[in-house]
């Protein structure tokens, strides 16, 4: 008897209560402006990507740390309505994760996080038998890097495809590149990551532009990367596929009329997962999360602005 394959997604990170005021234009450093509209809204990167996964049809479980306040209510009961397996995200005596978010009439935005309950995430929460199951593993960086590589690490020994979103940047130990079998970069992460002399190519640039960039990943041990590019698309890079015609393959946009692009990161990223884990290949898996992420753009907020594969499917149709 053959057993069938693993398809489980395990979201490793944060859970944070997005508090989000919506303006024409976003202040200057010392300025004061008028906002239009306030929200409290469920967030985090882990539990947006945890939420957006689950929307598509992942088997999703989240890993993570809420306190025992309204806004660790309200992030439990949103990641479970949505189908995520919250049953190993603790519950602590540290103010649950807030996110502090200015969004303008253009639909840019900028946030502050305070990590609160996610910081007490620690590496003993990351338990193999968590990653039985796990097809895919998902890790962001806003918990601390030793949980983030322990999770790594128990998702590379569960022969789980590891998906790395280098956000909010920071510099990645040796090890947890080695551990990463994909890493999801936007443009300014791969700049920071590659150094300040590197500069991704211009966002409309053609494919062949990304081969310089493709080889210095490949030189820092990557696999594979996937680069977003916001409302232009994105480019996967697979660095593992030298010398074939498929290592770089530029991911047209979804040409939507954007109206909060906060969380379409995440929600690209939880699409990747959902779609790696079902066994679509990165090109295949990037170019679906194009479309939901674009859909994510289209209303405010995260995570009920998160399509559904219908939603999507239509969308391609
Ligand atoms: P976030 O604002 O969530 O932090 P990010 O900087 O991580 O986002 P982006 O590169 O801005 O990530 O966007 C991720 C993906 O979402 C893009 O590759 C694209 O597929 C989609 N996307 C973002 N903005 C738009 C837009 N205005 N129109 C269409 N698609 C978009």
């Amino acid at each position: 008897m053959t057993n069938a394959p693993k398809a489980g997604i395990v979201v490793v990170g944060s859970l944070n209560a997005d508090l989000t005021i919506y303006c024409d234009r976003l202040p200057q450093p010392g300025e004061t402006v008028h906002g239009n509209g306030f929200a409290v809204n469920p967030g985090g990167k882990s539990a947006n990507q945890a939420v957006a996964a689950s929307k598509l049809g992942g088997q999703v479980s989240l890993i993570g740390a809420v306190g025992d306040d309204p806004n660790g209510t309200m992030l439990l009961d949103s990641t479970a309505s949505a189908g995520v397996d919250v049953s190993r995200v603790l519950r602590t005596d540290v103010a649950t994760g807030v996110a502090v978010i200015s969004v303008d009439s253009t639909g840019e935005n900028s946030i502050i996080i305070s990590a609160g309950a996610n910081g007490t995430l620690r590496p003993a929460a990351v338990t193999p038998d968590a990653f039985k199951d796990a097809a895919v593993v998902c890790l962001c960086l806003e918990v601390g890097i030793d949980t983030v590589i322990a999770a790594a690490q128990a998702g590379h020994d569960a022969g789980a495809t590891v998906l790395l979103n280098l956000s909010p940047y920071a510099e990645v130990p040796e090890r947890l590149a080695r551990l990463s079998d994909v890493l999801l970069v936007n443009a300014h992460e791969a700049s920071f990551f590659l150094g300040t002399e590197s500069r991704v190519p211009d966002p409309e640039a053609i494919a062949e532009a990304w081969e310089p960039v493709r080889s210095q990943f490949a030189d820092r041990g990557l696999q594979r990367v996937l680069v977003t590019l916001g409302a232009h698309g994105s480019v996967v890079l697979d660095s593992l596929a030298r010398g074939t015609e498929d290592q770089i393959t530029r991911i047209a946009p979804t040409r939507v009329s954007a109206v909060d692009t906060t969380g379409a990161g995440d929600a690209f990223t939880g699409a990747v997962a959902a779609r790696l884990a079902a066994g679509d290949s990165l090109a295949d898996a990037a170019s679906f999360a194009s479309v939901a992420a674009a859909l994510a753009a289209t209303k405010k907020g995260t995570q009920a602005a998160y399509p559904s594969t219908a939603d999507v499917e239509q969308l391609r149709d």
